[in-house]
């Protein structure tokens, strides 16, 4: 059947301003880093974009190299856009990266103008866009003139390839550099993506402080820890989950019982809160209004419906903040 999305998507998520921009993201953004690729179910991950834009999800958010293989998650959501959204194209904030590894040879990793446009390029035509809305440098390339990843950036935005630009697992250091370089060029820095949960968080050690300051915008990334913060390891390892099912990133042995002893803890609050663990690990991020989005992942349309609910509570008392950092050991 052709896909008749929501009449009232927009009525249940909440949108925030990105940084000092015009761009408006949605409290929650969905990132294809797995359940996309080859090896994923194409009618599930179908299903899963039709949901979160029904859910009022209208970021979506892709790099080269996911899959696996490399290339294939941005090949299957070009085939879903194609089928779902073509002609809601506008209502789409489509993200791509380049940075890691991602073809042979010199020029198919890191932060050089070469890879850069030619990466873009190839994603625009997996993807069968004329565009991306936001195109990130994945990471910093210390051997890299920040000079030149940065002049890469700006000439794919004057090229029309991209709207605007973001950088991601870029340092505070890093970070000011690069937005005074984009600056200078004119295409100001949009967005900075970096890693952040209730257990990573480092970013609160400066970065934010620097994003409020230059009115960046900012997209948390892994902010379930991969699905640790979450019910779902409580009682062991499902055979559905990331950590038995793709050993690569979530290894069943970083769940160790003191780490399950927290979640636990952690989990008890949230149904005092009553919230779910997951939606109180994304309103712990959104309690910061400096954070513009908070991008999860899911291996189910129903995960987005838990997700989803965080927006309805992103306020703590102070006593609930003083008890949670009492577990998270902050
Ligand atoms: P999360 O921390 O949100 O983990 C997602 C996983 O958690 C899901 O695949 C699912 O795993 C589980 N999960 C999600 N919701 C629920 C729920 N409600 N209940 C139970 N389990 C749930 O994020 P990711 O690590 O997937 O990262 C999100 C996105 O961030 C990526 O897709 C990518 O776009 C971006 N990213 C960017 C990086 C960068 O360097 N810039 C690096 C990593 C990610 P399960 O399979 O167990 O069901």
């Amino acid at each position: 059947l052709p896909y008749q999305p929501a009449a009232d998507r927009y009525h249940q998520m909440k949108y925030r301003r990105c940084g000092h921009s015009g761009l408006i993201l949605p409290e929650i953004s969905l990132g294809l880093w797995h359940n996309f690729g080859h090896n994923a179910d194409f009618t599930l991950g179908r299903s899963i974009l039709r949901r979160a834009f029904d859910l009022g999800i209208c970021h979506f958010d892709l790099a080269n190299n996911y899959g696996p293989p490399f290339g294939s998650a941005e090949e299957n959501f070009g085939r879903m856009l194609n089928k779902d959204f073509s002609n809601l194209r506008d209502e789409l904030i489509i993200s791509s990266k380049a940075g890691w590894d991602m073809w042979p040879g010199p020029y198919g990793n890191n932060g050089s103008k070469k890879y850069l446009v030619a990466s873009c390029d190839q994603s625009l035509k997996r993807m069968g866009l004329d565009y991306v809305d936001i195109f990130y440098h994945h990471r910093p390339d210390p051997d890299t003139p920040l000079e030149e990843t940065m002049g890469a950036l700006d000439l794919l935005v004057r090229q029309g390839k991209a709207l605007y630009v973001g950088v991601s697992q870029y340092s505070v250091e890093e970070t000011a550099k690069a937005n005074a370089i984009l600056e200078s060029l004119g295409t100001p820095l949009l967005i900075h993506q970096p890693r952040y949960s209730m257990i990573d968080r480092w970013v609160e050690n400066g970065l934010m402080d620097l994003l409020g300051k230059k009115g960046v915008g900012s997209i948390a990334f892994s902010p379930l820890e991969q699905g640790l913060l979450t019910d779902k390891y409580l009682k062991g390892i499902p055979a559905d989950s990331r950590a038995a099912k793709d050993g690569r990133y979530l290894k069943a042995e970083q769940i160790s019982e003191e780490k399950i002893n927290m979640i636990s803890k952690l989990n008890d609050i949230a149904i005092g809160r009553g919230q779910t663990l997951a939606q109180m690990a994304i309103a712990w991020l959104l309690k910061d209004q400096r954070i513009t989005s908070v991008l999860v992942g899911v291996s189910k349309p129903e995960q987005l419906d838990d997700n989803v609910a965080a927006v309805k509570n992103s306020v703590f008392s102070a006593e609930e903040v003083k008890t949670i950092r009492g577990i998270l050991g902050a």
